[in-house]
Parts: C-alpha cells; sequence; structure tokens
C-alpha cells in the first residue's frame, strides 16, 4: 500500500475543507481550484492509480462517482451540470498517486480538455 497526503486525509490525520464523508468515500476541496467548484472525492482505501484499480474494487469506484454525483447536487451544480475527471499516471496528469474523482463545476468547461 502507498501512503500519500490523501491517505492522510482519509484518515483525518491532516486537515482538508471536507465536503462529504462515509464509510467508504471522502470529498474536500481542491486546494487549488480549476473551477468555482473543484472537489476531490477519493476512497479511504489507498488505491494508487485506476490502472491498479481490480475486479473487487468495482463496487468502490461505483460509490465513488455516485458520492460524487451526491456532492454535485449537495453543492448546487447539479442541475446546470458538471464535469468528473479521473486523471490516470503522468501522462494523464496524475501527481497524487491515490486514486480520485476531480468534480469540476460552476462554469461552462471547454473541450477537448488540455
Ligand atoms: P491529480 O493531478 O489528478 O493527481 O490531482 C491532484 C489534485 O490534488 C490537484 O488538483 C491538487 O491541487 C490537489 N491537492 C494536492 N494536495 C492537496 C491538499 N492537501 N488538499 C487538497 N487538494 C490537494
Amino acid at each position: 500500500m502507498t501512503d500519500t497526503i490523501f491517505g492522510k486525509i482519509a484518515r483525518g490525520e491532516i486537515p482538508a475543507d471536507l465536503i462529504y464523508e462515509d464509510e467508504d468515500c471522502v470529498a474536500f476541496r481542491d486546494i487549488s481550484p480549476q473551477a468555482p467548484v473543484h472537489i476531490l472525492i477519493i476512497p479511504r482505501k489507498s488505491i494508487p492509480t485506476l490502472d491498479h484499480a481490480q475486479p473487487q474494487d468495482a463496487e468502490l469506484i461505483g460509490k465513488l462517482f455516485l458520492a460524487a454525483a451526491a456532492v454535485a447536487r449537495q453543492v448546487g451544480i447539479a442541475d446546470n451540470g458538471y464535469r468528473t475527471v479521473v486523471n490516470c499516471n503522468a501522462a494523464g496528469g496524475q501527481t497524487v498517486f491515490h486514486l480520485h474523482v476531480h468534480l469540476l463545476g460552476g462554469r461552462s468547461l471547454g473541450w477537448p480538455p488540455g
């Protein structure tokens, strides 16, 4: 198991601007927001990248996206729309190696992403 800053946030060892938590997932505001709403949803379980996810993680990954949708409704961006992003490894832009979903909204988002 790898440990990262997100693992420490999930265990409550370092502070974060928490938005939501349940037994499997934690959501908190990104420290360097790229949109008016930029929240990260992470599993408590440490999975370094999406490429490390195993068939037994299927339910957990489903819960992660359902938590992202619940958080989007909670912060009021669901009706206008939002984007969920999972960066994987270096060329995908991943910098923290604890699987996480970015929830971005509060403005119109361009496509394709950079
Ligand atoms: P990624 O590049 O997909 O791995 O995303 C990592 C994200 O974590 C970036 O958007 C960072 O701004 C964010 N980040 C890094 N450290 C923290 C922290 N301590 N609290 C909140 N967000 C963080």
